[in-house]
């Protein structure tokens, strides 16, 4: 699939000819590593579902300025809404599944408090990181709307109508992903919650299901809270979504 480059802008217009300068970075990897001349194209994309065609106009230095085009129709965004509810943990796992979980088609990562979290809230810097992970992720994967990100979220004890929520537990006699995946009819959304490192709390857990979670196993090995939630979320989009499926 030839793909042009992408380029993440805050704002774009709801019409085309728009003149913009690209940020500074992106500008100086347009300009000076891919050496793209006045008259080529790439595209721009801004986070939240629109993406136009777009032509380099102007190069000064490592200023480029560029004139947008015609949207572009064909997305690549999972048919089904899959939110990771994910216990508070390392930073570097964090990271690892912000970027792992944008390409497998994740639409939100919601960072909770719990016992047993890990981690501590991020600063300004750190988010600002992770907010450039899930960009790059998208650029790469051809995405172009950017996973909500929730630093300091509470694991939500009352459910909408049509969210299928499942818990991830790895207790005993817990009935496996696969059972909840052939018997439910497809779900509007479908939400994952994973404990940190160290589990969810037994009272944590048993609050949750209260409130309606449901608890599944995803088999008999102990996975990594990262690893976790990443498995749930390409079993259910295959099961519901696109992932291993024919695009369109
Ligand atoms: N010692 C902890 C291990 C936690 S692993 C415990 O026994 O709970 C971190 C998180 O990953 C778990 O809280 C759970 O949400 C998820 N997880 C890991 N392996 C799993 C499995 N086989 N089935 C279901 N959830 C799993």
């Amino acid at each position: 699939m030839a793909r042009c480059w992408r380029v993440l802008v805050e704002r774009l217009g709801s019409e085309p000819g728009e003149r913009i300068a690209l940020p500074r970075e992106e500008a100086h990897h347009v300009a000076r590593v891919l050496r793209l001349r006045e008259g080529e194209s790439l595209s721009l994309f801004d986070g939240r579902g629109l993406e136009r065609r777009a032509t380099v106009v102007a190069i000064a230095g490592a200023a480029v300025e560029v004139e947008t085009g015609e949207k572009i129709e064909t997305s690549v965004e999972a048919p089904l809404d899959v939110h990771l509810f994910q216990g508070r943990c390392r930073h570097d796992r964090v990271e690892w599944l912000l970027q792992k979980g944008t390409e497998v088609g994740l639409s939100a990562v919601n960072l909770f408090r719990c016992e047993r979290a890990e981690g501590g809230v991020p600063s300004a810097g750190r988010l600002g990181r992770w907010n450039r992970i899930l960009a790059e992720a998208c650029k790469q994967s051809g995405r172009r709307v950017l996973p909500e990100l929730e630093a300091d979220a509470e694991l939500p004890l009352e459910l909408p109508d049509g969210v299928l929520a499942l818990l991830l537990d790895t207790g005993p006699e817990v009935p496996p992903l696969a059972d909840a995946l052939e018997r439910m009819p497809p779900p509007d959304a479908v939400w994952l919650a994973v404990g940190p490192e160290g589990g969810f709390s037994a009272e944590e857990a048993a609050a949750a299901r209260d409130a309606g979670w449901c608890s599944v196993s995803l088999g008999p090995r102990v996975l990594r809270t990262e690893t976790a939630g990443l498995t749930a979320a390409a079993l259910v989009l295959h099961r519901w979504g696109d992932l291993g499926r024919l695009a369109g």
